[in-house]
C-alpha cells in the first residue's frame, strides 16, 4: 500500500510525518477474510431493512449534524450517560487522532502498553509526543500495572486497551480506578472489542467518578458498520469539550449518521451474534489448541479475535492466503509478537475452514 515520496516533497515535510511509516492491513481480496476483527456474520436482517430504510430517507445537499445530535443522544441514553459525556468520530481512529491533537504534542507524554494497536504509537509520532513505554510481560502479556501507575503520574495520555489487541486480554475496572486516580492528563480505555467480553468488564461505570476517564466504543466490530467508521467516545463534558475543539467540523457524513442511528436503534438484535461469536470463539480456541504438540500456541480472549503463535507463522500466513484464500493478520515480525498471527473468529464455516487448512499447514515439512 505504501508509496515512494520523492526526496523533493519529502523535504517539504513536517519531520514527524517524513519519518512514519504508514499503517497498512496488508488486505488482499480473499475467500475468508478473518484480518481485521470485522464481524463476519453480518448485520441481522430486521436492522438490515431498518438501516436501508433510514438510508433512502437520507438527503445530503445540506451539511450533516456536527456533533451528531441525534445519534449522540441515543448514545447517551444506551449508556446512562447525558448527550454532552458523548462524541462521535469518523470511526475510532479519528477519535483517537483527536485525543493526541488535544493531548499530545511536544512535552506532553503518552504511556503506552506494548503490543497493542499500533495507531497510539503513529498518532503520538505523528504530533510529536514522548512515548513511555511500560511493556507486558513477554510470555502472557500481562500488564505490570504498578509500573503502569508509576509512569501515568507524569503523563497527559495513558492508553490501555481492554480487551487488548492483538492479546486478547481485559485491564481490570479496580486497575482502572488506580490508573484514573493517578494520572494528571486523560486516561483512555479503548474498548473497541468489548461487546465480546463477559459482563461487567467495562470501566465505563467509572465515568461518573472521574474527570479524567475516556472510554472508547465503536460500531466497527460488534454492530457490523466497519464501513461506515462511527466509533464514539464516553467521557466528562470536560474532554469531549476538548475534542470538539479539535475535530473537523462535519467529519461524520449524514449516511453514516442514518446507518448509525437504526442499528443503535436496532442493538438488541445483534445479542444472538455476539453470542454466538463467544462460542464460536471458544471452539476455535480448543481446535487449535488440539494443535499444541505441533508447536501452536493461543492465549486466552475476551474479543472477537484470537492470538496464535505458530512454528514459521509467515509462511503459513502466506500459504494460507495462496493456497485457501483465508486472510488472518500476521503480526510474525512484530516486536514482542514474533512468531503470531492473529485471526478474527468468524461464522461456523470459517472458523472449519481455518482449523482444516492450519491442521494442514502447521507442522508440515516444507
Ligand atoms: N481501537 C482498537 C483497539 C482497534 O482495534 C480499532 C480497529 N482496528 C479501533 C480502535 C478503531 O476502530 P474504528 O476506527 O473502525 O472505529
Amino acid at each position: 500500500m505504501s508509496q515512494a515520496i520523492s526526496d523533493s516533497i519529502r523535504a517539504a515535510m513536517r519531520p514527524s510525518a517524513a519519518a512514519l511509516e504508514p499503517y497498512d492491513p496488508a488486505f488482499t481480496p480473499s475467500r475468508i477474510n478473518l484480518s481485521a476483527n470485522e464481524n463476519t456474520y453480518g448485520m441481522p436482517d430486521d436492522v438490515r431493512a431498518k438501516v436501508n430504510e433510514a438510508l433512502c430517507a437520507v438527503s445530503a445537499n445540506r451539511y450533516p449534524q456536527p456533533l451528531s445530535d441525534e445519534l449522540r443522544a441515543e448514545l447517551a441514553a444506551w449508556h446512562g450517560v447525558a448527550p454532552s459525556q458523548v462524541i462521535v468520530g469518523n470511526g475510532g481512529d479519528e477519535l483517537l487522532f483527536n485525543l493526541f491533537l488535544a493531548f499530545g504534542g511536544q512535552g506532553h507524554v503518552l504511556a503506552n502498553v506494548p503490543p497493542t494497536f499500533t495507531v497510539y504509537r503513529l498518532y503520538a509520532e505523528l504530533v510529536e509526543t514522548q512515548v513511555v513505554d511500560v511493556p507486558r510481560d513477554s510470555d502472557t502479556f500481562a500488564i505490570d500495572v504498578d509500573a503502569l501507575v508509576e509512569a501515568a503520574r507524569t503523563a497527559s495520555l495513558v492508553i490501555v486497551t481492554s480487551p487488548n489487541n492483538p492479546t486478547g486480554d481485559l485491564f481490570s475496572v479496580e486497575d482502572a480506578r488506580r490508573l484514573c486516580q493517578a494520572c494528571p492528563g486523560v486516561v483512555l480505555l479503548d474498548e473497541a472489542y468489548m461487546e465480546f467480553a463477559h459482563e461487567g468488564s467495562s470501566a465505563a461505570p467509572l465515568l461518573g467518578e472521574f474527570e479524567n476517564l475516556a472510554v472508547l466504543h465503536t460500531l466497527s466490530k460488534a454492530f457490523c458498520l466497519a464501513g461506515a467508521r462511527i466509533g464514539y467516545l464516553l467521557c466528562s463534558p470536560s474532554i469531549s469539550g476538548a475534542l470538539a475543539a479539535v475535530r473537523q467540523p462535519y467529519s461524520v457524513n449524514v449516511y453514516s449518521q442514518a446507518a448509525a442511528l437504526a442499528a443503535v436503534r436496532g442493538r438488541a438484535s445483534f445479542e444472538p451474534t455476539i453470542q454466538k461469536i463467544r462460542e464460536e470463539r471458544e471452539r476455535l480456541a480448543q481446535g487449535l489448541g488440539q494443535l499444541a504438540s505441533r508447536g501452536v500456541r493461543v492465549w486466552p480472549s475476551e474479543a472477537n479475535f484470537l492470538l496464535v503463535r505458530v512454528p514459521d507463522a509467515a509462511r503459513v500466513r502466506r500459504r494460507l492466503r495462496d493456497e485457501f484464500s483465508i486472510l488472518v493478520r500476521d503480526f510474525s515480525s512484530a516486536p514482542g509478537l514474533e512468531g503470531c498471527l492473529r485471526i478474527t473468529v468468524g461464522t461456523p464455516e470459517e472458523n472449519d475452514a481455518v482449523l482444516d487448512a492450519l491442521s494442514t499447514l502447521v507442522g508440515e515439512e516444507r
